[in-house]
């Protein structure tokens, strides 16, 4: 593998974890305590998109990339630090190909009905808290359905910490939910928030999210290149990440709202 590939296949938080480098991860960016010995700063490391896995600090000027921040911090040569990188990056979950033959028992409370999205809906969707033993026990679970609106997945918020939990089959980069369900020509809402997704398929919008990555993975930005017309509906702090992804992409008509 070419460095180069080295730098667009690493996943660099996993990679900064192996390093045992702490990290706070905002807006697409990692950021971590410079590698200069002399110097406080804090460098940040992109985590996506053309620079991926570059690191640059502000304060003292140094950069690099993750081959060279492993060859310092674990005193090896760039082969070696290669090969560390790439036996440590787990290849992600690939594009599920068979239909999920589970079916969970799902059920409507006021944790959901809270957040203004109504019984009718959740029957529609799919979405509720599932019955019994399973992995999504304590979390709302939506029934998750890839682009030509095969079910593959459940994807479940834990109702005591917001956290994401899924099985590992499912790689949430590969998909937008509800994009099954888009007529092209018409405007888009993209939120990365599952609820809000939820809350406006409800009010008649059509609406995709993206799993409440920080980010539009590469096959998620394909997706959306159908759309003619997009409305984000997100944080402050993902419009500038946003808005440069889909100039990059040189995507259609898009805002923010
Ligand atoms: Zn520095």
């Amino acid at each position: 593998m070419t460095y180069r590939e080295t730098l667009k296949s690493v996943d660099t938080e996993k990679a900064l974890a192996l390093l045992g480098i702490e990290f706070e991860s905002q807006g697409g960016y990692a950021k971590f305590a410079c590698p200069q010995l002399d110097c406080e700063g804090k460098a940040a490391i992109k985590e996506y998109g053309d620079k991926k896995n570059l690191f640059y600090c502000p304060k003292c000027k140094s950069s690099g990339h993750i081959i060279s921040l492993v060859m310092r911090t674990k005193g090896i040569d760039w082969n070696a630090a290669n090969d560390l990188l790439l036996k440590a990056h787990n290849n992600p979950a690939k594009m599920i190909t068979e239909e999920l033959n589970v079916t969970y028992e799902l059920f409507y409370n006021d944790f959901i009905k809270a957040r203004g999205i109504e019984e009718e809906m959740c029957r529609m969707l799919e979405i509720g808290v599932p019955k019994g033993k399973t992995m999504l026990a304590g979390s709302v679970a939506f029934a998750v359905r890839d682009a030509k609106g095969m079910k593959v997945a459940y994807y479940g918020i834990k109702m005591k910490d917001g956290k994401p939990v899924f099985h590992s089959s499912f790689n949430p980069e590969l998909y937008l939910y509800n994009f099954c369900n888009i007529d092209f020509s018409e405007s888009v809402y993209f939120t990365t928030d599952i609820f809000r997704c939820v809350l406006n398929i409800g009010n008649g919008k059509q609406c995709v999210c993206n799993f409440g990555l920080p980010y539009l993975s590469e096959a998620q930005l394909d997706l959306l290149h159908q759309v003619e017309h997009i409305i984000f509906l997100v944080e402050e702090p993902l419009v500038k990440t946003l808005a440069i992804q889909m100039a990059e992409n040189k995507m259609n008509y898009f805002r923010f709202e």
